[in-house]
């Protein structure tokens, strides 16, 4: 048996497969899928977030994101509107009929990101806050658990294990990228993880190139091998404009440019006999 015992696949052979339903039907993401999340890193105000999550929209994209929470690294750089960001995505919800994921970073806000958010997100910076991971386990919502940038699949795995645990059976992996000793790129993609916790767990495996990389243009060939490489879907940031952006610009797709990169995706996930 292995330490992650509901994660792991000896536990349960069928592979899961997350379901959100909306006023247009159910967004699956899991084996056979490609789903795809797709936003701005933060919500940055009412009318760019509602412009680009209906431009969104209409390119097909499954779910939005948008952090109202931001987890950043130096004190004094732009932490997201927190309840203001999570009235906006709910808004854009109703407006898109698209379900929304975003950020919560502490147990304290756990309440108020479930009453607005479809999907809570763990990022890679809290994927071994054991409270929060307990408390998101009593959620009755799915969760999107980001790979810590410093974690081994095993401790990954046995994070999930800490939510499946708690009784929340819904967990979607999120291979962010690692630190590795390579400076020019912000993480490293660790691609090999996909088939690995496809052959190691049933829990949905996506991955996200813009953390991954941390540079716009490696976001598109690494999403596409990505999907190559068996992940479920993707989670990539995309900005009107990626220049003025309040936080991770650098790695912001324009609209045109996620449409790009959706189009020769959508390719991949046929060859890969997905659904989209
Ligand atoms: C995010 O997706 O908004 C984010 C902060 O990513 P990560 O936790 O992977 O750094
Ligand atoms: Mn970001």
């Amino acid at each position: 048996m292995k330490p992650f015992r509901l994660a792991s696949r000896e536990s349960e052979s069928q592979d899961t497969i997350v379901e959100i339903n909306t006023p247009r039907g159910a967004v699956r993401i899991g084996e056979g899928y490609c789903t795809v999340i797709a936003g701005p890193c933060a919500v940055e105000g009412r009318e760019e977030y509602l412009q680009v999550a209906q431009s969104l929209q209409e390119m097909g994209v499954h779910i939005l994101r948008g952090g109202a929470f931001k987890p950043r690294t130096s004190p004094y750089s732009f932490a997201g509107l927190g309840k203001e960001g999570l009235e906006i995505l709910a808004e854009a919800r109703e407006i898109t009929g698209l379900p929304v994921v975003t950020e919560v970073l502490d147990t304290r806000d756990i309440d108020l990101v479930y009453r607005y958010a479809d999907i809570l997100q763990v990022g890679s910076r809290n994927m071994q806050n054991f409270s929060l991971l307990q408390e998101v386990g009593r959620a009755d919502k799915p969760v999107v658990l980001k790979r810590g940038f410093a974690a081994t699949m095993e401790e990954w795995l046995l994070a999930a294990e800490y939510i499946l645990a708690s009784g929340n059976r819904q967990v979607i992996l999120c291979e962010r990228g690692i630190r590795t000793f390579e400076t020019y790129t912000r993480h490293t993609v660790d691609l090999g993880a996909v088939p690995l916790l496809k052959e190691l767990s049933h829990l949905p495996v996506i991955v996200d190139p813009s953390h991954a990389t941390g540079y716009w243009r490696m976001v598109r060939p690494v999403a596409k091998a990505a999907v190559a490489a068996g992940a479920d879907g993707l989670m990539v940031e995309v900005h009107q404009r990626p220049e003025c952006a309040l936080s991770d610009g650098q790695q912001s797709l324009t609209p045109e440019n996620f449409a790009h990169l959706w189009d020769e995706v959508r390719k991949i996930a046929e060859l890969e006999g997905k659904r989209y």
